[in-house]
């Protein structure tokens, strides 16, 4: 971009790059070192969780007790490939300046943090080297938005072409798209990576105007809507040709942001789901927002509780593998407040709430009727089926498949039991409701 040049002019400000202050911040940028680059944009990326990272104690080998260490490298991350693998990803932002305001975001334009940026050349020789020490298997990358969304979306698509066609790189590329990026860029993206993820943000379009103004959930939905038709298309050639290229094979993702804006679980469920059905989404990440420093005011103090983060996977996990529709898992949440009980699980809650069609047979019941019981996970109805095609089922043969017997005998009838009124109890909720436990205040 020339100097003099308007930047960020959608946002009405006149920016100059001529201007003394941003040429001192250029130049502090460009005198950090790759380490000091990796340590600042590999920590401003471990807000997205749309490639989740699993979580363990810590444990390390240094001062020579043992050996290795749980702690992960700067910007090392895990994540499940499509076909379940557990892969380490190096996962950073090719840069968290952005022109953006968005006020749940670290990175904001208005934020006070430290500034860095990689180049499209840094990010390709430390994945290599990365991954030729076997650190990694692939490279998740995201970006703040500098100069202009086809800018920073040119650059991204930079690297992933540069692994791709100058070094032949086999691994796993996972690229956070710009919306409002040229779509023809968007798709570039698509045919290097493995995967492609465009975030929506929030869950409702009143709350991503409230809180990222500058973003358009149409522009948003409609390049989601390029991505599936690509995916969908290149697909069909490929079953004509081999040789067709490939886009985005493991399709595409999204996150939302949980508890920065009044949305309820409710309508959380309803957005996820019609985001799956209409584009085609793998996964869809939720990721409970955490305050930030200096936050704006018009963003809550608290962050909600992580337990809600968790009840939502499990809803979605109910409409992904157990069948079950968005309005019945809608139906599992508080009428009063949309929200889905922390204390229990959301399976659970729909089966209290329709008690009606409990006790269930398990030595007659339908596969689909027994992935409503609470407690039998999709392995174990599926062990029930091939049992009892040669015997009855007692109580006991069930539950050694699963982690609470209490938890589904108000809902099963076996050959040596059936639970006569227990079904029907008043206090039901408080007999199949996991007992709280006091956790260690000192624990490490
Ligand atoms: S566009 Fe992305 S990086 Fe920029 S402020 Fe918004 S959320 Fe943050």
């Amino acid at each position: 971009m020339k100097k003099g040049r308007v930047v960020g002019a959608h946002i009405g400000l006149q920016i100059f790059l001529s201007c003394p202050l941003i040429e001192h911040k250029k130049n502090k940028m460009a005198q950090l070192d790759i380490r000091e680059k990796l340590e600042i944009l590999a920590d401003a990326a471990k807000y997205d969780a749309s490639c989740a990272s699993s979580g363990s104690i810590k444990r390390e080998s240094r001062g020579g007790k043992g050996i290795g260490s749980t702690d992960q490298g700067m910007g090392i991350c895990h994540a499940y490939a499509p076909d379940g693998r557990c892969i380490s990803l190096l996962k950073i932002l090719l840069t968290n300046s952005c022109v953006f305001d968005c006020h749940y975001c670290i990175n904001r334009k208005s934020s006070n943090v430290r500034r860095a940026r990689f180049t499209a050349r840094e990010v390709v020789d430390l994945t290599l080297s990365f991954y030729k020490r076997n650190y990694i298997e692939g490279l998740f990358l995201s970006s703040g938005i500098i100069r202009s969304s086809d800018y920073t979306m040119e650059q991204i698509v930079e690297v992933a072409r540069s692994l791709r066609q100058d070094h032949d790189f086999r691994g796993y590329i996972h690229l956070k798209t710009i919306p409002d990026a040229d779509p023809e860029l968007i798709h570039q993206a698509g045919l290097h990576a493995d995967r492609v993820s465009i975030n929506v943000e929030l869950p409702t379009e009143r709350g991503l105007k409230r809180l990222a103004p500058e973003k358009d959930g149409g522009r948003i939905e409609g390049a989601m809507k390029g991505m599936k038709a690509a995916i969908v298309e290149t697909g069909d050639a490929r079953r004509r040709f081999k040789s067709a290229p490939r886009f985005a094979p493991a399709g595409q993702s999204t996150q939302m942001i949980v508890g920065a804006d009044a949305a309820t679980d409710g309508d959380i469920v309803r957005r996820a789901a019609g985001l799956y059905d209409r584009y085609g989404l793998k996964r869809v990440y939720y990721s409970a927002f955490s305050p930030i420093p200096d936050a704006s005011a018009v963003l809550p103090l608290q962050r909600p509780p992580l337990m809600r983060e968790h009840r939502l996977y499990q809803s979605d996990w109910l409409i992904r593998f157990y069948d079950y529709r968005p309005d019945e898992v809608v139906a599992a949440t508080e009428p009063e407040t949309g929200m889905l009980p922390l204390d229990i699980d959301p399976k659970l809650a729909w089966a209290l709430r329709f008690r009606e069609g409990f006790p269930l047979d398990v030595n007659r019941a339908p596969r689909e009727a027994l992935l409503r019981v609470p407690g039998l996970g999709v392995t174990a109805v599926d062990a029930i089926i091939t049992a009892r095609r040669w015997r009855r089922l007692r109580l006991a043969d069930v539950g050694r498949l699963t982690v609470s017997l209490a938890k589904i005998r108000p809902f099963v009838i076996a050959d040596d039991w059936r639970p006569l009124a227990l079904a029907d109890r008043a206090d039901l909720r408080r007999l199949v409701t996991p007992r709280a436990r006091q956790l260690e205040l000192f624990a490490a």
